[in-house]
């Protein structure tokens, strides 16, 4: 099998996959070889725009709706089942990617409850129960990437409730891979640094910008999407077999 189908046959659902670190994440695993459900939550027509370029390489994919801060994924699950059911792929999934997530920028001193609850809801609660309803579909050797972020090892007080998030899912990796070590699953997460995505819209056309926050990062520029989806794939495939219960920085040596 050639090194760039090395996922034929698998399946993948990647949360949040219309744009930035998600759209790369879906179109990097379709491109392995996986099937893809490409996650999004408000934004069909950007979704469909990656389904169909995934097609155009000669891959599969398709769209898949909601929005990740209610609670009652049901219709949301039945969405994925009847994607791949269509596309004559069987049941079950190999490859889940929690990658979608909110920002935050507001500190302790100006944070509202409702902004902290829509925090937690998003990249929290979630991954969580989105994991719950999958626990089934789940299949032996499958694998879950969540995404988290450089800030739990770099302090920035602005960011205290969305930092809190991303250690609450470090935390979760760790003990979600031990409950499910042995049914062959892997679950790891990737650490971001400042990528270039609509997160943080106000570096991309903005190099003065670009070179402030990259003062801090070992490589000298900030990351781009793909050199975060080229890590989550690494662990989705068979190459990560044995690195479970990890959070893998993948933000260019950020504040070493
Ligand atoms: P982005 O804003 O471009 O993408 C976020 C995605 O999450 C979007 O597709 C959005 O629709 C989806 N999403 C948000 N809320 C949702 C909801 N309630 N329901 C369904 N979908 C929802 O940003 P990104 O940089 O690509 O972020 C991807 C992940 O990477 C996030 O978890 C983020 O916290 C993390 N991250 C990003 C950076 C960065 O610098 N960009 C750094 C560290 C971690």
């Amino acid at each position: 099998m050639s090194e760039a189908k090395k996922l034929t046959g698998k399946t993948a659902l990647v949360t949040g996959a219309s744009r930035g670190i998600g759209r790369a994440t879906a179109e990097r695993l379709a491109r392995d070889g996986a099937t893809v459900a490409v996650h999004f939550g408000r934004n069909d027509t950007a979704a469909k725009e990656v389904v169909a370029g995934i097609h155009a390489a000669g891959g599969q994919a398709f769209a898949v709706g909601g929005d990740l801060s209610s609670t009652d994924y049901t219709a949301l699950l039945n969405e994925i089942d009847a994607g791949f059911a269509n596309l004559g792929v069987p049941g079950g999934l190999d490859i889940l990617v929690n990658n979608a997530g909110i920002s935050s920028v507001t500190g302790v001193d100006a944070m509202t409850p409702e902004e902290f609850d829509l925090l937690f809801a998003t990249n929290v609660r979630a991954p969580f129960f989105l994991v719950q309803g999958l626990l089934d579909r789940l299949r032996e050797g499958g694998r879950v990437v969540n995404v988290s972020s450089v800030l739990t090892r770099v302090a920035i007080p602005d960011a205290l409730a969305y930092t809190m998030t991303k250690g609450a899912i470090d935390s979760f990796t760790r003990v979600l891979a031990h409950q499910l070590g042995p049914r062959g699953i892997t679950v790891n997460a990737v650490s971001p640094g400042f990528t270039l995505t609509d997160m943080n819209a106000a570096l991309i056309d903005n190099p003065d910008g670009q070179r402030e926050a990259s003062a801090n990062v070992a490589l000298g520029r900030l990351g781009r999407p793909a050199d975060v989806a080229d890590v989550v794939a690494f662990l989705a495939g068979d190459d990560a077999r044995w690195v479970t219960g990890q959070t893998i920085d993948a933000s260019g040596g950020t504040a070493l």
